[in-house]
């Protein structure tokens, strides 16, 4: 009974590796996905800003085609200056010139605008770049790094599950079914030992008639707290 009771601690045990194993195994997609979105982030920032700078540029490009029509108009009047007749027809033009020359001041202040803001996206879009490249770079590394960890751990699983194979060839059939059952209902963990008087898996108190019984160990006690197989640890 011993010997049984032996081969469980040690399937419980190495049960408990394979599911931390298979635990940092799954873990691995989502990291991976955390750094491509790290990246993908600052990618779209940068599209964001690249797409604001031509906006800017068709703004410019606008304002240049009103600036230089409005000086058209203004080239215009200066020269009929020349043709009045009359002072008034004379002051009529003065107050349109007067009025263009407004409208090319304040022309030029949006354009000097639109200058001052391309200056500052293209400034950001150069910071971002840069962090865009090193970002990458970082990301290419962590990311290999992480196919590696996972290589591991998918070796290292199969490792301990051929381990586990061989392991549960030497145990009963309906006892590691019993096994498989309460490992399913109970968290993963099936088997445990008497600690400190009480069960390792509930930590209810063991009443001494019990524990005279799993002292004994002449069958598999299960936990009455938890439905656990519970063994008596021998030193
Ligand atoms: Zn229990």
């Amino acid at each position: 009974m011993r010997a049984t009771k032996d081969l469980l601690l040690k399937l419980q045990k190495l049960d408990d590796e394979i599911a931390a194993l298979r635990a940092d195994e799954e873990s691995i997609p989502a990291k991976k996905e955390n750094l491509e979105e790290g990246l993908k982030a600052i990618q779209e920032r940068v599209e964001e800003h690249k797409e604001q700078s031509i906006e800017l540029a068709k703004k410019r490009k606008e304002q240049e085609i009103e600036l230089e029509s409005t000086a058209d108009g203004m080239g215009k009047f200066q020269s009929q200056l020349f043709q009045v007749k009359s002072n008034r027809e004379y002051e009529a033009l003065q107050h349109e010139i007067a009025g263009l020359k407004e409208k090319s001041s304040k022309i030029e202040d949006v354009i000097l605008e639109i200058l001052e803001s391309s200056e500052e996206i293209s400034k950001a879009i150069e910071a971002e770049e840069g962090a865009l490249k090193a970002e990458s770079e970082r990301s290419k590394t962590e990311q290999a790094k992480l196919d590696g960890e996972l290589k591991e751990l998918t070796d290292a699983i199969k490792v301990k599950n051929d381990e586990r194979a061989r392991l549960v060839a030497d145990l009963d059939k309906v006892l590691l079914a019993r096994y498989e059952r309460i490992r399913d209902n109970k968290n993963g963990l099936a088997v445990t030992s008497v600690e400190n008087g009480a069960c390792g898996g509930c930590f209810r108190r063991i009443p001494p008639q019990e524990m005279q019984n799993l002292k004994r160990d002449d069958r598999i006690i299960t936990c009455e707290g938890c439905g656990r197989i519970i063994i008596w640890r021998w030193e």
